[in-house]
């Protein structure tokens, strides 16, 4: 017996959300979504979590943009002077496709001719699928004439993957997290799975009933620590004090795998001379664990045979996140605990597409599948296939995209389901930039935040009314499927850049999504023998796959590394404080992230009945003890700032949170964490210090 026997239809297709991509079964009834199933996918075995299972009516949602919007004539950008969302009708009206498209593309066209390629910028997106980021880097690159794109890998794991190039020469994860399953020790550190991952986390608890080892470490307590067999709550900020005791450890008592460096590994001499000072007692006060504890988990780690880590954002969203990676890079090498099952590294991403988004080139270094814009064979090699002279040197990332539009030096910029005007840091700084912009285009499927700075709104499809391919973090592509008819007037995303790029002078010619996956992989070795086809029939394929009839390659690694040649290579990290400390104006640290029903800048799941039930309102967390202190109760209205801005939301204690600490989630408009923020990027991955600021939670009024 079915339970979907009364819909017309039921749609396989993937979920919209995170990066596990879980399979879905979709049923559809008069044109509307009814009810979403897990399938029997590789991540998620027909498992799915609230927001996968319950997050679909956004779709439908009557605030759907359905025509095209154009600013209209005289109407400022100000902060001031911004349109009331449920009547933007005072500054937008509606305008043709034809009217939007050529306002749009002429807008950008202008620009470039009249002020050069680099005063043109682009974000792509993580939530489109794999076709559409190949073509809109490339419309930025063969139409704008730079490099100036980039999407929200640069907000999350852009110092996770500068860190993995440089160390292991890819960026993307060496084995799936069902490997937890083989793993005899398992670390899950500056992450959050029961929230962010939630079909991910069964996988870990399923491991930890099975009688293997969980280590979780974050300054956060979680859900799954009632699993862990140990838990260490370090202070925040010091995640490289507490790895590189543990190398220390590893180093000093002759635990690592000689054999192993001696083949595969360069730069052990360097990490041993680097952490020789780094004794688990010397760095017990900076990171609070105790140092017997670290010489246990170091050990354990050591000894299994078969050790793996996980991560998060905890360990990338600093200005040290490369460093913090870099460890992790360091304790897997110099114990050989990569390319087996059950061993490896894997950054769990964020977005459902942000590692096919970065491997398709939506990244300002480098072209499709990583290879650099500036090594000349490379860019011929692209340059013979687009027929465009291409620019050869990196473009901007994206808070220097931000940084340069506040100073006018980019005046365009076409967004494409980004949303800067909620997720960059310093909202102040972010939105005053996009307010300086000559011209403004948004491509999106509602009024966000940032379409309300745009000169022209151009409405786009959501997940559910597209078809093309999706990589999760497993490194699986996966056929997402159209189940919906698009709204009103609304287009696919793919087809509105296809019009953008003709009209400003690039030469493509595709009929179907197909054919754009066809030439995307044609550029990328990592989808050799992975055809649309392919994926068509199995629904998911891993990459890299050795034949066109072979399952791809889960286990990454086991004969040597994609890098010049061959060989890993460790790079030690200091210990360097947070970009700015707590002081008696600004006595707490706050961290940002994310929260189990709300996903990214809330666009989506604000409007998703179930979701924003279950968290309707933006809320700060302290620990009930740090909340007595201040003679605050749980419930009351309070003032979060920083040196950068304010908020007022409601408080709730959560005894996660260590004492001297407050966590503020960034989906909520009507209290954007993002103005509290610290825009000090890491210098490698350039990523903005999300995860400490220094703050202060004053008393507003009681309820
Ligand atoms: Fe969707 Fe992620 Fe939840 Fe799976 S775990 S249902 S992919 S949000």
């Amino acid at each position: 017996k079915t339970r979907t026997v009364w819909a017309d239809k039921v749609v396989n297709s993937v979920c919209p959300y995170c990066g596990v991509g879980c399979q879905t079964k979709v049923a559809v009834k008069d044109d509307r979504i009814v009810q979403v199933d897990g399938r029997d996918g590789p991540s998620n075995e027909n498992r799915l979590c609230v927001k996968g299972r319950f997050g679909f009516d956004y779709v439908r949602h009557p605030q759907r943009l359905k025509k095209p919007l154009i600013r209209r004539e005289g109407v400022a950008k100000s902060l001031d002077n911004l349109p009331d969302p449920a009547n933007p009708w005072t500054h937008f009206r509606e305008a043709t496709w034809e009217e939007a498209l050529e306002r749009a593309a002429s807008g950008l066209a202008r620009t470039r001719d009249t002020h050069g390629p680099h005063a043109l910028a682009g974000f792509g997106s993580a939530k489109g699928t794999n076709e559409e980021a190949y073509l809109f880097q490339k419309l930025v690159r063969v139409g704008f004439g730079s490099n100036n794109v980039d999407h929200c890998t640069r907000l999350c794991h852009a110092s996770s993957v500068a860190a993995l190039m440089e160390g292991v020469g890819s960026g993307a994860v060496s084995a799936p997290f069902m490997a937890a399953a083989d793993a005899d020790f398992i670390i899950v550190i500056g992450a959050r799975p029961e929230q962010n991952h939630p079909v991910a986390n069964t996988y870990f608890k399923q491991a930890a009933k099975a009688g293997k080892k969980i280590v979780v470490m974050d300054p956060r307590g979680q859900g799954l620590s009632r699993f862990a067999w140990r838990s260490l709550q370090f202070k925040p900020g010091a995640d490289v004090a507490m790895l590189n005791a543990m190398l220390n450890v590893i180093v000093t008592e002759k635990l690592y795998d000689e054999q192993y460096i001696q083949a595969n590994v360069d730069g052990f001499e360097a990490l041993k001379a680097k952490v020789a000072d780094f004794t688990p007692e010397a760095m017990e006060p900076v990171c609070g664990i105790a140092a017997a504890t670290l010489r246990e988990v170091a050990r354990t780690y050591a000894t299994s045979e078969r050790s793996i880590i996980f991560w998060g954002m905890g360990v990338s969203q600093h200005t040290h996140g490369t460093d913090n990676a870099r460890c992790l890079i360091a304790l897997a090498l110099i114990t050989g605990h990569v390319g087996r099952p059950g061993t490896g590294l894997h950054p769990l991403r964020g977005q459902n597409n942000v590692q096919g988004a970065s491997d398709a080139g939506l990244i300002p270094m480098v072209f499709p599948d990583y290879q650099s814009v500036e090594n000349p064979d490379v860019r011929g090699r692209f340059e013979d296939l687009w027929g465009r002279t291409l620019d050869p040197k990196r473009g901007l990332t994206v808070v220097e995209i931000i940084d340069e539009a506040y100073e006018g030096k980019i005046k365009a910029m076409y967004v494409q389901g980004e949303n800067p005007a909620m997720s960059d840091p310093d909202q102040n700084h972010a939105r005053a930039a996009l307010c300086r912009l000559d011209h403004l285009v948004v491509q999106d499927i509602f009024l966000t935040e940032t379409a309300l700075y745009a000169d022209v709104i151009l409405p786009a499809s959501a997940h559910a009314e597209k078809l093309g391919t999706y990589t999760n973090t497993n490194r699986q592509v996966q056929m997402g499927r159209p189940a919906l008819n698009l709204p009103g007037e609304a287009r696919q995303d793919w087809e509105i850049l296809y019009d953008i790029g003709r009209r400003i002078g690039v030469g493509w010619s595709y009929e179907t999504v197909a054919d754009v996956f066809a030439e995307m992989a044609s550029t990328m070795p990592s989808l050799k023998n992975i055809s649309w086809d392919r994926v068509m029939r199995e629904e998911s394929v891993t990459y890299p796959a050795d034949a066109p009839d072979r399952p791809g390659n889960e286990i990454i690694f086991a004969q040597g590394f994609p890098t010049r040649d061959g060989r890993a290579r460790i790079v030690p990290a200091d210990v360097l404080p947070p970009d700015e400390m707590p002081d008696v104006e600004f006595p707490l640290v706050l961290s940002t992230g994310r929260m189990l029903e709300h996903w990214h800048t809330g666009s989506m799941t604000r409007r998703a009945g179930v979701l924003d039930a279950l968290e309707p309102e933006p809320v700060a967390l302290m620990n009930p003890r740090e909340i007595l202190r201040r003679e605050m109760r749980a419930g009351e209205v309070v003032q979060v700032s920083t040196r950068r801005g304010e908020i007022e939301l409601t408080l709730r204690a959560d005894r996660d949170c260590p004492e001297g600490f407050v966590f503020v989630p960034f989906c909520f408009n009507e209290a954007a964490a993002n103005f509290l923020t610290n825009p000090q990027l890491d210098p490698f991955g350039k990523i903005p210090e999300f995860k400490y600021c220094a703050a202060r939670v004053d008393k507003r009024s009681v309820r």
